[in-house]
């Protein structure tokens, strides 16, 4: 199969939608990273989607929609605080987890009986589903276990002959993948965090953090999301997380880094003398932009260890942190610990 790379026009997005309704995969770009969709109800047309990414079956997809009506062919029960939720954050990055209609087949929402719902802002995402009439379960265009694409030019890196087309919409604006969250207890808890913070969150209704969003679950644990117990945006080389000072992590890098190593810093005057390095920026936003773009250059400079500047947990930075996390699986180095 040869993979065509298609533009934003109308034309284009025709073109995509007939790929989709004839049970094909295509690339689609978002705000958040590039999807890979497919329609929804459709579950011959969903296996492709896992078996393009190699991903492992009981790992439910997002279901995408283009306006409110649509939720409702793919939600049995909508809870009246998803309509306030997405009254003030929809279109964009937040994925509400809700009981599923009869109309998602159980390859969707990987065997659960529940399914999550976002409403993208990306104006191609939004049209292309538009034209489908139908919602579309993407789930992030990268091989399972790689950093999530977000150019076009990185889902064709992983899906060049796996699929028709990819839509060629630019940089995703956010970088990192939606805000997911479950409802309990009259308020939500945050199963992944995304461009959609806690403290946004807060603003509508009480917001609980689960705990693996911070820490890794163990064999045996409860797990809500199963995305949490597969070890994501996993680049080839070996990411270690370092908290602490500048000057701390540059006697640390000093002493540890050997040939074919990288830091991955906040900016350029952080450098360490003979170690090569790449920036991923200073504030929380711009670090959700670059970071998944950032772990592929690593991996294709074939970088062996990478000893990263630890980002502050705070807003989006708290998404940063959750995906370097689990890029590092779960290896932080505190040099601040007595
Ligand atoms: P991706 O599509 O790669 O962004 O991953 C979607 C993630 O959303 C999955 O790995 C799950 O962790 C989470 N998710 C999607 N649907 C559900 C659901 N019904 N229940 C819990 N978590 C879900
Ligand atoms: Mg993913």
């Amino acid at each position: 199969m040869t993979t065509e790379i298609l533009d934003c026009s109308e034309e284009s997005l025709i073109k995509a939608s007939e790929f989709i309704m004839r049970g094909e995969v295509v690339g689609m770009p978002t705000e958040t990273v590039y999807g890979l969709a497919a329609n929804a109800f459709d579950a011959e047309a969903v296996e492709k989607i896992f078996a393009a990414k190699g991903r492992p079956s009981d790992n439910p997809l997002i279901v995408h929609v283009s306006d409110f009506d649509m939720i409702k062919e793919a939600v049995s029960d909508v809870p009246e605080l998803a309509y306030k939720l997405a009254e003030r954050f929809w279109p964009g990055p937040l994925t509400m987890i809700m009981p599923k209609s009869e109309s998602v087949p159980y390859v969707t929402s990987g065997g659960l009986d529940t399914v999550g719902i976002r409403f993208p802002s990306h104006p191609a995402a939004h049209r292309l589903i538009e034209l489908c009439g139908v919602p579309l379960a993407a789930p992030s265009a990268n091989l399972s276990g790689s950093p999530s694409p977000t150019t076009s030019k990185r889902v064709l890196d992983d899906m060049n002959g796996r699929i028709p087309a990819i839509i060629d919409g630019g940089e995703s604006l956010v970088g990192v993948e939606s805000t997911v969250i479950s409802f309990e207890n009259g308020g939500v808890r945050i199963l992944r965090p995304g461009g959609i913070t806690r403290e946004m969150l807060l603003e509508v209704c009480p917001a609980e953090v689960d705990r693996g969003v911070l820490s890794e679950v163990g064999s045996g644990a409860v797990v809500r999301s199963p995305g949490m117990k597969y070890r994501h945006y996993a680049p080839k080389a070996s990411v270690k997380l370092i908290k602490g000072s500048v000057e701390k992590y540059r006697e640390y890098v000093l002493h540890n880094a050997s040939e074919g190593d990288f830091c991955l810093l906040f900016d350029d005057c952080e450098a360490v003398p003979g170690v090569p390095h790449l920036c991923y920026g200073s504030s929380a936003e711009i670090q959700a932009h670059v970071l998944f773009e950032r772990l592929r250059q690593l991996d294709e400079k074939n970088a062996k260890t990478v000893f990263a500047r630890c980002p502050d947990p705070d807003g989006v930075g708290l998404a940063v942190y959750n995906r370097i996390l689990r890029a590092a699986g779960f290896c932080v180095i505190d040099l601040e610990e007595k």
